[in-house]
């Protein structure tokens, strides 16, 4: 409980902290709000099979501007992290807002529509805009992830959940399998103590790991130096013997490399196909050559367990 006051209070303070910033930033207030909190929704129609698919949302401020005929889409942000303007160019969720707008308002021409992300902890607000080729898409991206969504429905494919801080904000989380349980153990009880019982001792057992990780490398430490004082590189015991092996890792220089091997033609016999790599442009990538990549997918599914000492109170 007293935990929870806590972290709230954190939160106000760092809140009233971000507000005076703001104020102070942005004293005279003499922008031209339009709308706050302003409510949309846009329609995507499936080309295919002509269904209609609504998305709604809500947008943080909109901001005409005084000059010229430009509307500004702001949404505040409060993350450290400034993503890159490529990155914002892309966004995904200010292309949806863009669509609202001109559902409502049909009369703007799409390049009057200026998108901002306000970043709180920096003050700095950066600014972006969407082509009608953008927009097509982005009209194109939410289409797929649909039939995406259908089709695992369809095929009774699960849904793995994506945890991340935002969850404290979601609705969904009495139903969702990363938070189900928490909200389950008022009413079945049946194996509640069971697994807690086996996630009690799942802790436990990890716990001992790191402290035997931590004693193993103070150990390594006592033996290499005896190593070093007797001048030998290896110790015997009763159980057996340790070795000590020198391992040489190098490093090299790759940009000086590549204008060695470049004029040579070598240096694409050194680039590995990466996947990470490949699945980072993918979605910059022309709509056919995406969906031919895609048809080569294939995906592996596997299980891992993380242990987290954040403490949860339980739902009443
Ligand atoms: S609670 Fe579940 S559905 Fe909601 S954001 Fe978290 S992982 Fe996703």
């Amino acid at each position: 409980m007293e935990e929870d006051g806590e972290k709230i209070k954190a939160y106000c303070d760092e809140g009233i902290l971000l507000l005076k910033k703001f104020y102070k930033e942005n004293h005279p207030w003499n922008f031209n709000v339009v709308d706050l909190e302003s409510r949309f929704e846009t329609e995507i129609i499936d080309e295919k099979s002509k269904e209609k698919h609504v998305l709604a949302g809500i947008i943080d401020r909109i901001d005409k501007e005084r000059e010229g005929n430009i509307y500004e889409i702001i949404d505040y942000k409060t993350q450290k992290r400034m993503p890159s303007k490529d990155a914002l160019d892309q966004d995904l969720q200010m292309s949806i807002y863009h669509l609202g707008l001109i559902k409502r308002w049909p009369h703007l021409s799409p390049k009057n529509i200026k998108l901002s992300f306000y970043f709180l902890k920096h003050g700095e607000k950066i600014s972006s805009t969407r082509s009608d080729e953008q927009l097509e898409k982005t009209k194109k991206t939410i289409i797929k992830t649909i039939n995406e969504i259908e089709e695992r429905k369809a095929n009774n494919y699960d849904f793995p959940p994506f945890p991340s801080p935002l969850c404290d904000w979601c609705g969904y989380r009495p139903m969702c399998p990363m938070w189900k349980h928490l909200y389950e153990s008022k009413y079945a009880k049946l194996d509640d103590d069971q697994i807690k019982k086996v996630a009690a001792e799942y802790f436990e057992l990890k716990k001992q790991n790191e402290a035997n990780n931590e004693r193993l490398d103070e150990l390594k430490t006592i033996i290499y130096g005896f190593m070093d004082d007797k001048k030998i590189e290896r110790v015997f015991e009763s159980e057996g013997y340790l070795t000590r092996k020198i391992q040489e890792r190098f490093s090299y220089d790759l940009e000086k490399i590549k204008e060695i091997l470049e004029p040579i033609g070598k240096w694409k016999d050194i680039l590995d196909a990466d996947e990470k790599k490949l699945e980072k442009i993918l979605n910059s990538l022309p709509d056919g050559i995406q969906e031919k990549i895609l048809a080569l997918r294939t995906a592996k599914r596997f299980p891992t367990l993380t242990a987290s000492k954040k403490k949860i109170k339980e739902e009443k």
